[in-house]
């Protein structure tokens, strides 16, 4: 098999398994994403294996092997410094709850283990010298561009659940359309959603929000009615989703998964902090969540800042001017330009562009952004006031760097140590 999609190294390492499985007696195939994605001409991520070997079988082929799934009987397989997952084929049975199935048993025909993948578009296997195995037509639904289940739909979402977001996720990632049955068996299934950790969602999620597609995904997830059905939260009305998928369009493609989530929750229009609540709940990681969360804190500061300016009032313009520098210093510039570039997306309007670009040279005009850059260091005002460091010294220090950002002071060591002075004096 020739393959164009995979790096060469994998390429070459998993034939090189599949030869060595063969050679051993076995059968091998190259087998489903790998194979949906090179005949997509899409990148080809990892090359999965699928054996008549039992897993002792693989083992005692392959030294350099970790038993990753041995129950369900999946290898992987070191080779070349690459990680190869080798399984036996297999069906399955017994879906405990609509999810992981309860017995594996191993078979000794391909297309049987073929037949337990979720897809048709999945379903295909190729052989070391390049004859592809496709019982279901899944080469004929890449050409159609749609996601089919393999079998009966209604059956394959009523046995695992995270099928049906598996659906919406390739639609949205492939942007195929979803076949008239799958669709229907899903809209049956959907209440079973319920059934799957909130962690295997959000992944399956992630991959729609954060991938090409965004737009397509989301309005599959809407029409569907599946996540008001999961176990986490969802505090979304299909107006509020609709909204937020229209204006994902005009983040563009560079714009980091951190603004995806960021406008959807401010399309939510909940706080910054029931939007942490939100994410917590979701599984997020730490860091994609605080990320997300310091871009709504930067549009809460901002509005407050708003709402709080009279614009009559003489000075009110510098007013807003010092509070967005409080914002920026207090999140950091990374989260202000963040919610800039939110702000445009979601406004897109005359007036938003003339307030991204006043914020932006505000913040353009900030001479310090981080305490790091500040002229003086905690040790030198606790030396020049001669205090012992405490609370104290972050509060002077940030008002320093305040004050420094704004242009009332300028940066330099002499300078701030008097201000500072003065500031513990008026304290
Ligand atoms: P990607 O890795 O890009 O998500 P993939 O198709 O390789 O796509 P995996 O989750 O790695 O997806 O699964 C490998 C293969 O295992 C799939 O191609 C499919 O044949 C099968 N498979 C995975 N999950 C399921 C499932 N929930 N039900 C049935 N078959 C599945
Ligand atoms: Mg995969």
């Amino acid at each position: 098999m020739e393959w164009r999609m995979a790096p060469p190294g994998m390429a070459e390492a998993a034939g090189t398994v599949v030869a060595g499985l063969l050679a051993g007696g076995h059968e091998a195939y190259f087998v489903g994403g790998c194979l949906r994605d090179e005949l997509l001409g899409r990148p080809v991520h990892d090359i999965d294996i699928t054996t008549s070997a039992l897993p002792e079988e693989v083992m005692a082929l392959f030294p350099r092997c970790v038993p990753t799934g041995l129950a369900h009987g999946t290898i992987t397989v070191l080779q070349e410094g690459y990680s190869l997952e080798v399984t036996t084929y297999r069906t399955e049975s017994g879906y405990a709850d609509h999810r992981r199935p309860e017995h594996v048993v191993f078979v000794r025909n391909v297309r049987e283990d073929l037949r337990r993948r979720d897809f048709t578009i999945n379903a295909i296997c190729c052989s070391l010298d390049g004859r592809r195995i496709d019982p279901f037509g899944g080469e004929r639904d890449l050409k159609l561009r749609v996601i089919r289940c393999v079998g009966e739909a209604e059956e394959r979402f009523e046995e695992d659940a995270l099928r049906m977001l598996r659906c919406v996720r390739f639609a949205s990632v492939l942007d195929f359309a979803i076949a008239k049955n799958t669709w229907r068996g899903l809209l049956r299934q959907r209440d079973k959603l319920a059934h799957i950790a909130v962690e295997r969602v959000r992944a399956e999620v992630e991959r729609i929000v954060e991938g090409p597609h965004p737009q397509r995904g989301l309005g599959l997830l809407l029409r569907s009615g599946l996540l008001p059905r999961g176990k986490a939260p969802f505090p979304w009305t299909g107006s509020d989703l609709a909204a937020a998928a229209a204006r994902l369009a005009g983040l563009g493609d560079l714009e980091s998964a951190r603004l995806r989530w960021a406008l959807l929750l401010h399309a939510l229009g909940s706080s910054a902090q029931c939007a942490d609540e939100l994410l917590r709940a979701w599984t997020f990681p730490g860091a994609t969540r605080t990320g997300v969360v310091a871009v709504l804190r930067v549009r809460e500061a901002w509005d407050a800042a708003l709402s709080a300016a009279r614009p009559e009032a003489s000075g009110a313009g510098e007013q807003l001017r010092r509070h967005w520098i409080a914002a920026v210093l207090g999140h950091g510039q990374s989260a202000a330009e963040g919610w800039l570039t939110l702000l445009e997306a979601a406004g897109a309007d005359a007036a938003s562009a003339v307030t991204t670009r006043l914020l932006r040279s505000w913040t353009a005009e900030m001479k310090v952004r981080t305490l790091a850059e500040l002229a003086v260091s905690g040790h030198e005002v606790t030396a020049a006031l001669e205090k012992r460091p405490g609370p104290w010294l972050g509060v002077l220090l940030h008002q320093l760097l305040l004050a420094v950002a704004s242009g009332d002071l300028v940066n330099d060591t002499q300078l701030l140590l008097q201000a500072a002075q003065r500031m513990d004096r008026d304290e």
